[in-house]
């Protein structure tokens, strides 16, 4: 192999330049030509490619966001953009693709290689939403983020004697609420993945206002439903008054964690070791500190399950 690829696709996360930079200094180590597709399939199917030079990802390693832009393609899901994605990649000569998003972006991988162009999965979404790896790119600064905003909010919570509903991502995995939520002394996190009953919820704050508790935060994964809504429910059934705070976006910026930049500089670094070992269609990720490797359709096939020990522990240490 001798021409390699690399784009950032779906939602972005602070720590892919990390991996960006990995993959290209990895690679040109290596005596390969690198380059970077920007805006990820969508600018793979026009072309919207340009080589990498060394300096091309100096000054990167500390900023957030993804310098090749990223975005979503409903064209390339289908056959035809999928071909017109490979007939760009003949067209420069590139033998291999490293694909660094979420699981959609794995899916769009997975069809490249069984059209037997070969490419490596890194897991770069701040969810944390992704079986093959304990950790994905992101997630740790975005933790890192939300417990920075409970910690000021919970300044306040105390001043005013109140209670706080932070909304956090998590469409569909509660791995940010219930880290964030444990590290910032929550005394409520609700996820998707578990059951929840808003008289419990209520049972847990009464007996923390009786022993004299001031304020209380409660952590809400997006999935679970809109704060907005779970204040108007304490509000109308419990007659309790809420301040609530939505992180959004915030979640998804800013300067990645040491522990991000490790970790894309690993996962990046080995992607291009199994392109140019002919080991492709594979997810690269973080197992037990160890980097390893599992096929796109086992990783596709398992969804990334909630830790029910963290959880439990979290019960047990916000009574
Ligand atoms: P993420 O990678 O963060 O999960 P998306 O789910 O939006 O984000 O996926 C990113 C892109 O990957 C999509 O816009 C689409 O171009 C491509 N993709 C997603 N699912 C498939 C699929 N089943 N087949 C081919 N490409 C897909």
């Amino acid at each position: 192999m001798k021409k390699i690829g690399v784009l950032t696709s779906g939602g972005d996360s602070p720590g892919m330049n990390a991996a960006v930079r990995a993959v290209v200094r990895k690679g040109i180590f290596h005596n390969l030509e690198v380059f970077g597709v920007y805006q990820g399939y969508a600018g793979l199917m026009e072309g919207n490619i340009k080589k990498l030079e060394l300096g091309s990802v100096g000054d990167i390693i500390h900023r957030g966001g993804t310098i090749l832009y990223t975005a979503r393609s409903e064209e390339f899901k289908t056959e035809e953009g999928q071909q017109k994605a490979i007939d760009q990649l003949n067209k420069f000569g590139i033998e291999g693709l490293v694909v660094i998003g979420g699981d959609g972006s794995y899916r769009g991988a997975e069809k490249l290689t069984q059209k037997g162009f070969p490419c490596i999965g890194l897991p770069g979404t701040i969810d944390n939403d992704i079986a093959g790896t304990d950790y994905t790119i992101g997630f740790d600064t975005a933790l890192n983020t939300v417990v920075e905003a409970i910690d000021k909010i919970r300044d306040t919570a105390t001043s005013h004697e109140r209670t706080f509903i932070i909304e956090v991502m998590g469409r569909h995995a509660g791995d940010i609420a219930l880290l964030s939520g444990l590290a910032g002394g929550a005394e409520t996190i609700l996820i998707p993945e578990l059951e929840h009953d808003l008289s419990d919820v209520m049972d847990k704050l009464k007996s923390g206002i009786k022993r004299g508790k001031k304020h209380s935060i409660i952590v809400l994964a997006e999935g679970v439903g809109k704060a907005d809504d779970l204040a108007q429910r304490l509000k109308t059934q419990y007659d309790l008054e809420t301040r609530i705070t939505v992180l959004g976006h915030i979640q998804r910026g800013g300067t990645p964690s040491c522990f991000d930049r490790v970790l894309a500089s690993r996962l990046g670094a080995h992607a291009v070791q199994l392109l140019m070992d002919g080991d492709a269609g594979k997810a690269v990720g973080l197992v037990k500190q160890e980097v390893v490797a599992r096929d796109f359709h086992d990783v596709l096939q398992h969804s990334n399950t909630v830790d029910n020990t963290l959880y439990t522990l979290s019960q047990e240490l916000s009574i």
